[in-house]
């Protein structure tokens, strides 16, 4: 029978053991070297945003059922709250650019307005409608817990066939005539005919001794949590303001506000605690306080509510805001999965459905090409021009509603 290594128990490598151990592809073995979700997932803010544009729109509803199904077939939650999400402008541009996601949506069908300053400030308790032009609300999105949804799927898996070993760290690849065999976990030599590299941020690491080189490397990456009056119900839209690179919503009655930041600051994974398990960075208000000024004039509550949390987490950008997902340039049986940009939760049934279709070469539900992972060829060894591109990533794409722009990623924040 066909042996199948998963490496990675994030909510990447759990969502790809589902997808393959789902169709039958072989034996499926998932290696997380700690506890599953203990990378960059369990700090996840958890958002799972909606939009009507290519790349986005089939897949987030593709996660969407999934979701619905696995909850439905087992006794598990992934936490998932559909709130709707209020798309915040403060000019007469920004607004305009919001037609794009408001005019498809609408002709599908949903309830998703164009809304005055006054309607969108009637929808959120602690917005200042007063300093908008106005927004739009988009139905569908929502948030899920991370944790949950990384549970979620390795049960699915499990009830599946696949073989979750979690305190199993995969320490190489086994590699002969430019064809993967194996990986070497535990002091043992273990052969297998595929192995999918899912490692988030320790991705390199593995495939590095192979010749490859991700295009992949560490931002800091930050949201706060805020002990807000009145307290929020559950139920309260979340909110997104592309022009001030910030995003919100309720998290236990507080709200958690998180921004992507200009000139983001890179990291080493090497230069990471090891292990990293459950772990975070200092806290880094320099770099929050303008996100956080900003956030304050939409909401004025902000300005004077207790912070609650400080959650710095390092996550794996790219170059061009997208993950790599196919087959290993080079090495037969070698896939890669990773490189998240932060919607690695958004992306997730996306991504694990991609890699079973790769492995049973079967047409690609999803299009495929913008997460080649080849894309980078030669580029990736220029360590300065990579840092560049990686510290410009986060921001990159947040102000623009261009739909052109939105559609070369998979629906940030
Ligand atoms: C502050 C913050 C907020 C975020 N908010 C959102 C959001 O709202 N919505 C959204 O969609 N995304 C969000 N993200 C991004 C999302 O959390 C990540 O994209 C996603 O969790 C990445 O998952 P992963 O499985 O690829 O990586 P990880 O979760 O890091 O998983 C990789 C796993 O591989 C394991 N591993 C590494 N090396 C080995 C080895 N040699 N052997 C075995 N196991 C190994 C690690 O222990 C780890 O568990 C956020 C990220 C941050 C930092």
């Amino acid at each position: 029978m066909r042996r199948i290594a998963v490496i990675g128990g994030g909510v990447t490598g759990c969502s790809v053991a589902f997808h393959l151990a789902e169709r039958g592809l072989g034996e499926v073995h998932l290696f997380e070297r700690d506890q599953l979700g203990s990378g960059t997932t369990w700090h996840s803010a958890g958002n799972i945003t909606w939009k009507p544009v290519d790349d986005n729109d089939s897949g987030v509803l593709y996660l969407l059922d999934l979701i619905a199904r696995l909850e439905a077939e087992t006794d598990l939650t992934s936490g998932w709250r559909r709130t709707g999400r209020l798309f915040l402008a403060r000019d007469t541009q920004v607004l305009k650019s919001f037609e794009a996601f408001h005019r498809p949506a609408v002709e599908r069908g949903f309830d998703a307005p164009m809304l005055s300053a006054r309607e969108a400030g009637e929808r959120h308790p602690l917005l200042d409608g007063s300093v908008l032009q106005g927004a739009w609300f988009n139905p569908l999105s929502g948030r899920v817990n991370p944790a949950d949804l990384v549970a979620l799927f390795a049960r699915a898996a499990r009830a599946r066939g696949a073989l979750v070993h979690e305190q199993a760290p995969v320490s190489g690849l086994k590699v002969e005539n430019a064809k993967v065999s194996g990986v070497l976990s535990g002091g043992e030599s273990l052969d297998f005919d595929d192995v999918v590299v899912c490692a988030g941020l320790w991705s390199q690491t593995l495939v590095e001794d192979h010749g490859i080189t991700l295009a992949q490397g560490g931002c800091e990456h930050f949201y706060i949590i805020l002990d807000v009056a009145p307290r929020l119900g559950p139920a309260t839209p979340s909110f997104i303001s592309p022009a001030d690179l910030i995003y919100g919503r309720e998290e236990v009655g507080g709200v958690l506000l998180g921004c992507f930041d200009e000139d983001a600051l890179t990291l080493e994974t090497a230069d990471l605690p090891d292990p990293f398990s459950f772990s975070l960075l200092n806290e880094n208000w320099d770099k929050f306080a303008p996100y956080f000024e900003g956030a304050a004039e939409l909401f004025p509550a902000f300005a004077t509510a207790p912070v609650r949390s400080f959650v710095n987490g390092p996550e794996a950008f790219t170059p061009d805001g997208n993950p790599f997902v196919g087959p290993a340039p080079g090495i037969g049986g070698l896939w890669l999965c990773t490189g998240m940009n932060s919607h690695g939760v958004t992306i997730s049934g996306t991504s694990g459905h991609l890699i079973a279709d790769f492995l049973e070469d079967v047409a690609p539900k999803f299009p495929p090409d913008i997460y080649e992972p080849g894309r980078f060829a030669g580029q990736a060894d220029d360590k300065a021009w990579l840092k560049r591109r990686l510290s410009a990533a986060p921001s990159a794409f947040y102000r623009s509603t261009n739909p052109r722009a939105q559609s070369t990623r998979t629906g940030k924040a």
